[in-house]
C-alpha cells in the first residue's frame, strides 16, 4: 500500500471501516437509514457506539466528545472519558448508545438570541450519523447539531440539515414528476477553496491588532505589495512548503482530500482546496481544515490568518464556495451534458437556481456577510455587493434561443485550441472562457459562490442557496404535478423563468463602474454593508421562504439575525479599544520618543554656534508633532463614539453607529498612523511592518 493510501482517512470511522467492524445485517441496517433518510434506531445506535469505542481506542482515544458549530462561528466540544465503573466498584470503559445519539450542553453560554433565558439552560447536541465521527488528540470527534430544550436551531449545522431535507424533496418531486424512477435522493454538494495569509510567528505575537482582532488595524503600504503579480502561483518558498506538506498529511488523516495548494495574488497569501464532498460534510470538514491550518501553522513558526482582509492595500481572502446538486445515482444535475438545450432536466434546475437568485438575492448576498468581508466585497479583488449570475456563452445562447423562440435548436460547440508547435499538444477549448469576477459563476457543472469569506462557515451561505432553490423548486413541482403534460409544462416553466429573471444574467466584467450603473437600471440591489445585508434575514419573504420550507421558523430567523447583529457589534466595538490602546500606549509613546530626539538634536546643534537652520529636520518636527495631536484628538473622539454605541440598546441602531460612527474615525485614526509610520525613525517603530511581514521569511 502506498504511504498515500495508508494515512489516507485512517484517523476517521468511514464507511469501510463500519463495514468491517459491524455485523453485515447491521451496517446493512444502518446504510439503509443514511440512504434513505430515515429515523434511526436506538438499538443500531448502541452497536454502532460499541464499535466505534473499540475502534477509537485502538488509536489511542481515551476520551470522546460531541463536536458542534454554536453560533459563534468557531466549533465547540465538551470531552467525557470512556472511563465508567461496574457495578463491582472495578473501572471499565464504556460509551452506549445514548452517549454517542444525545449530549446535554448548557446552552445559556452560547449566543443564542433571546431564545434561551440564563435560568432555562438546557440544550442538547444530537449526533448527525451522516457526517464521519474521526479520532484527533486521543479523543474521539462525534459531528452533532445543537438546539435549545424547545428544539430550536442554536447553531449553523442544524439549518444546513433541514435545508439538505428542504432540497432533497422538492428536488425530488421534480424528479418523479417528470418520470424519473431511480433517484432515490438529491444531495447538494460543495467543495470549497480556502485562501489564507502566513506569518512568521514571531512578528504576528508583536501585532496586539492581529492577535485581538484578525486584521492588521494599522500599517503603511510598503514599497513593494502585489503590483509586480508576481505571487499567484509562484514558486513556493520551503518554510511555507513544508507547512502545506504537514497540512495535507493531517488533513489526510482526518480524511479531508486536500488537493490543490498554490501562493495566491497577494504577498504572503496561499489557498488549499479539497475535494467535493457532501455539503454538510464539507462544512464540517472546512471547520476543521481551518482549526489544523491554524495548529500546524503554530507547529511551524508560523501564524495562519483566516481574516477577509488582514492586510489593507492587497488582497483579502475568501472563500469559494463551488456548490452543485446531482442524485444518489450519481447524476449531477448540473451538468449540461453534450447537448445542453435538449436537455429538459438540466434547463429546468437550472432556470429554477436563477429565480432563485434572482428572487433570493438579497439574502444570499447576507449569507456571505461578516464584519470582514465589509472591506473585500467590491473593493475591485473580490466580487461586488451585487449578485448576479455568469453563465457563458453557450448557455446564455440557448437561453436566448428559448426566449425568442420557444426552444433551442442548437449549441454553441467546442473548438479546437492550436498552440503552434509541433511539440505541444491539440486539444479542445472550453466552451466559455472564465469569468473571473462574478459573484456566482457557472464553471461546466456547478456554481461558484465567490463571495464568501475566509474566516466564515459554509454552513450559512449553502443552508440559505439550498432553501432559496428548494423554494422555487417546490413550486416547479406543484406545477409539474398538477399538469397533464409534464414534459410540456416543463418547458413552458423554463421558457418563463428565464424570461422573467434574466436581468440577473450578467457575463460582462463586474468590477467595472458601469455594472454598477447597469445592475441599478435592472432593479438589482447593490446592498454594501454588514447591517444592510442582514437584515435581508428578517425581510417578510424571507422569513415566509424559511418557514415553508421547513429550515428555519420565525423565532429562530429573529434570533438568529440578533445574534449575527450582536457579534458584529463585538467585532467592531474590540476593534476599536484595540486601536486606541496600540495608539495610546505602543504608537504615540515611540513617535515622541523620536520628536524629543529630533527637537534635542536641533538644540544641540544651534547650541554649538554654527549659523545653520536645520529647516528640513524642524518641519519634520512641526508635521509629526502636528499628525501625533492630531490622532490624539482622533483617539478622543474614538472612545466618546465606543461609548455612545455600546449604550445603544437595540441590535440594529448599534450596528448603525458602530458602522456610521465608530468605523469612520477609526479609519481616519489609521490614516495619521499610517502616515506617521513613513516618517518615524524604524528603531522607534513599536510594531512590525507590513514589508516585514509580507517578506519576513
Ligand atoms: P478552480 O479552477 O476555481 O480552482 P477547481 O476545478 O479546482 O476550480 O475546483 C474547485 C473546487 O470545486 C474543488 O474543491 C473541487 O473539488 C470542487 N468541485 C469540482 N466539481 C464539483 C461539483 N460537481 N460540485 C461541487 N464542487 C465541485
Ligand atoms: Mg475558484
Amino acid at each position: 500500500m502506498s504511504e498515500l493510501s495508508k494515512i489516507s482517512g485512517s484517523n476517521v470511522f468511514t464507511d469501510a471501516v463500519m463495514r468491517e467492524k459491524l455485523p453485515t445485517a447491521v451496517y446493512d441496517a444502518f446504510r439503509n437509514i443514511i440512504d434513505n433518510n430515515l429515523t434511526l434506531d436506538p438499538n443500531l445506535a448502541e452497536i454502532v457506539a460499541g464499535a466505534m469505542k473499540e475502534w477509537a481506542m485502538e488509536r489511542g482515544a481515551t476520551h470522546y466528545c460531541h463536536w458542534f458549530q454554536p453560533m459563534t462561528g468557531l466549533t465547540a466540544e465538551k470531552h467525557n472519558s470512556f472511563i465508567s465503573t461496574s457495578k463491582e466498584g472495578k473501572i471499565i470503559t464504556e460509551f452506549s448508545g445514548k452517549d454517542l445519539i444525545k449530549g446535554e450542553s448548557d446552552a445559556s453560554s452560547f449566543p443564542n438570541g433571546g431564545i434561551r433565558a440564563t435560568f432555562e439552560a438546557r440544550g442538547y447536541t444530537a449526533w448527525d450519523f451522516t457526517s464521519p465521527a474521526f479520532v484527533k488528540d486521543k479523543t474521539l470527534y462525534i459531528p452533532t447539531a445543537f438546539c435549545s430544550y424547545s428544539g430550536e436551531a442554536l447553531d449553523k449545522k442544524t439549518p444546513l440539515l433541514r435545508s439538505m431535507d428542504a432540497l432533497n424533496r422538492e428536488g425530488l418531486r421534480v424528479l418523479r414528476a417528470l418520470g424519473n424512477k431511480t433517484a432515490r435522493k438529491v444531495i447538494a454538494y460543495v467543495g470549497a477553496e480556502q485562501e489564507y495569509f502566513l506569518i512568521d510567528r514571531e512578528l504576528f505575537m508583536k501585532r496586539k491588532d492581529l492577535i485581538f482582532t484578525g486584521r492588521t488595524l494599522f500599517g503603511a503600504r510598503p514599497p513593494k505589495g502585489q503590483e509586480m503579480g508576481d505571487q499567484y502561483y509562484a514558486s513556493i518558498k520551503t518554510r511555507v512548503l513544508n507547512f502545506m506538506q504537514d497540512l495535507d498529511v493531517e488533513l489526510w488523516k482526518l480524511g479531508i482530500p486536500g488537493k490543490t495548494r498554490h501562493n495566491e495574488a497577494a504577498p504572503a497569501q496561499h489557498e488549499i482546496a479539497p475535494i467535493y464532498n457532501v455539503v454538510n460534510v464539507a462544512a464540517d470538514q472546512n471547520q476543521l481544515m481551518m482549526e489544523v491550518m491554524k495548529k500546524v501553522a503554530a507547529r511551524h513558526g508560523l501564524a495562519c490568518l483566516l481574516h477577509e482582509k488582514p492586510f489593507a492595500g492587497v488582497n483579502g481572502s475568501g472563500k469559494h464556495n463551488n456548490w452543485s446538486i446531482g442524485t444518489d445515482d450519481g447524476v449531477n444535475l448540473l451538468d449540461p451534458g453534450p447537448e445542453p438545450h435538449k436537455n429538459t432536466i438540466f434547463l429546468l434546475f437550472l432556470a429554477a437556481i436563477i429565480k432563485a437568485i434572482d428572487v433570493y438575492g438579497d439574502v444570499i448576498r447576507s449569507s456571505a456577510a461578516n464584519a470582514g468581508n465589509d472591506y473585500r466585497l467590491g473593493a475591485h479583488e473580490a466580487p461586488p455587493a451585487i449578485v448576479s449570475v455568469f453563465l457563458g456563452d453557450q448557455l446564455t445562447d440557448i437561453i436566448d434561443q428559448i426566449e425568442k423562440e420557444g426552444e433551442a435548436k442548437k449549441s454553441i460547440c467546442s473548438t479546437k485550441l492550436e498552440m503552434g508547435a509541433s511539440a505541444l499538444p491539440v486539444f479542445a477549448r472550453d466552451i466559455t472562457d472564465r469569468n473571473r469576477t462574478s459573484p456566482i459563476a457557472f464553471t461546466g457543472n456547478k456554481f461558484e459562490f465567490r463571495m464568501v469569506g475566509s474566516s466564515a462557515s459554509i454552513a450559512g451561505p449553502n443552508f440559505i442557496i439550498n432553501t432559496a432553490v428548494a423554494d422555487i423548486l417546490h413550486d416547479v413541482a406543484d406545477r409539474l404535478e398538477a399538469s397533464g403534460n409534464p414534459e410540456e409544462e416543463a418547458k413552458k416553466i423554463i421558457r418563463e423563468y428565464f424570461h422573467e429573471h434574466k436581468r440577473v444574467i450578467f457575463n460582462g466584467d463586474n468590477y467595472s463602474e458601469e455594472w454598477v450603473k447597469e445592475a441599478e437600471r435592472r432593479g438589482l440591489p447593490n446592498i454594501t454593508n454588514f447591517v444592510d445585508a442582514k437584515r435581508t434575514l428578517i425581510a417578510e419573504k424571507n422569513i415566509r421562504m424559511f418557514a415553508r420550507m421547513g429550515v428555519l421558523s420565525e423565532k429562530e430567523c429573529l434570533s438568529r439575525y440578533e445574534i449575527l447583529m450582536e457579534n458584529y457589534n463585538k467585532t467592531i466595538k474590540i476593534e476599536a479599544l484595540t486601536a486606541i490602546d496600540m495608539v495610546e500606549r505602543d504608537i504615540l509613546p515611540a513617535v515622541y520618543r523620536y520628536i524629543k530626539e529630533i527637537a534635542e538634536c536641533i538644540n544641540q546643534v544651534r547650541a554649538t554656534g554654527i549659523h545653520i537652520i536645520l529647516e528640513k529636520r524642524e518641519k519634520l518636527l512641526k508635521d509629526l508633532s502636528t499628525l501625533a495631536v492630531s490622532a490624539e484628538e482622533k483617539v478622543a473622539k474614538l472612545k466618546e463614539a465606543v461609548n455612545e454605541a455600546s449604550s445603544i440598546g437595540d441590535v440594529t441602531a448599534q450596528g448603525i453607529a458602530y458602522r456610521d460612527k465608530v468605523i469612520p474615525v477609526m479609519q481616519s485614526l489609521r490614516e495619521d498612523i499610517d502616515t506617521l509610520e513613513t516618517m518615524v525613525d524604524s528603531k522607534y517603530w513599536p510594531i512590525p511592518t507590513y514589508g516585514e511581514m509580507f517578506f519576513g521569511m
